[in-house]
């Protein structure tokens, strides 16, 4: 994988790349947010290393650029401060985890690996909200990491995506989802509902509970 580290403690980022160079990795460095910000624009990076404080640009105003160019790298936000709205902040600007100095090596690899595991979906994805949805592949993802969906689950979300801001009954949607031989029952629809419910919420999507009628699909944010 390609990884950029942007970071102007020298020593810290020389320990950086060596922990990344000795995991296989090609790692190029920067150590102001001009630099990072001409690098990132020169070259796509699988991960963005990045450290907040900075001598020129500060890291929040890099990622800010990043994002607005609609780069798909995974931003690990370096912070020294501990302050709760730098994390919130970077999270906002679109970074996918942080880590507050000091920090152990362990934790750094940790961290990395989490990150360089998360998949891309592709381009022709649905997106609704935070969830895309890969029709062809009959997957799903939230901010780039995949869930994987049962076949019963799958045929839910499909037959939610069908019918946007309908309620769909626990009768219709059991006689959707039940196989040629065999009848769903309502305590069964329950579960599944639940299920991909507690597996989609991250991302915004709603299956809200419609007393005496039965489910409403919403996504509480776009
Ligand atoms: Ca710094």
């Amino acid at each position: 994988m390609r990884i950029l580290v942007v970071e102007d403690d020298s020593l810290l980022a020389q320990g950086l790349t060596r922990v990344l160079a000795r995991a296989g990795h090609a790692v190029d460095r920067a150590e102001t947010g001009v630099q990072a910000d001409r690098a990132l624009r020169a070259a796509s990076y699988d991960l963005v290393v990045l450290d907040i404080g900075l001598p020129d640009i500060d890291g929040f105003e890099v990622l800010r650029r990043l994002r607005l160019r609609h780069a798909s790298a995974n931003v690990l936000v370096l912070t020294a401060r501990d302050a709760i709205e730098d994390r919130v902040h970077g999270l906002d600007l679109g970074s996918d985890d942080y880590l507050t100095k000091p920090f152990s090596v362990t934790e750094f690899e940790a961290r990395v690996r989490a990150l360089l595991r998360r998949v891309s979906l592709p381009a022709s994805a649905v997106s609704l909200g935070r969830l895309t949805v890969d029709v062809e592949a009959k997957r799903i993802g939230i901010n780039g990491t995949l869930i994987e969906l049962t076949v019963r689950e799958w045929a839910l979300l499909e037959l939610f995506m069908a019918r946007p801001g309908r309620v769909l009954s626990k009768e219709q949607i059991a006689q959707q989802l039940a196989d040629c031989d065999s009848q769903l029952t309502t305590n069964a629809v329950e579960v599944y509902v639940s299920r991909l419910r507690a597996k989609i919420e991250a991302a915004g999507v709603r299956i809200r509970t419609v007393r005496g009628f039965g489910y409403l699909w919403e996504t509480t944010d776009a």
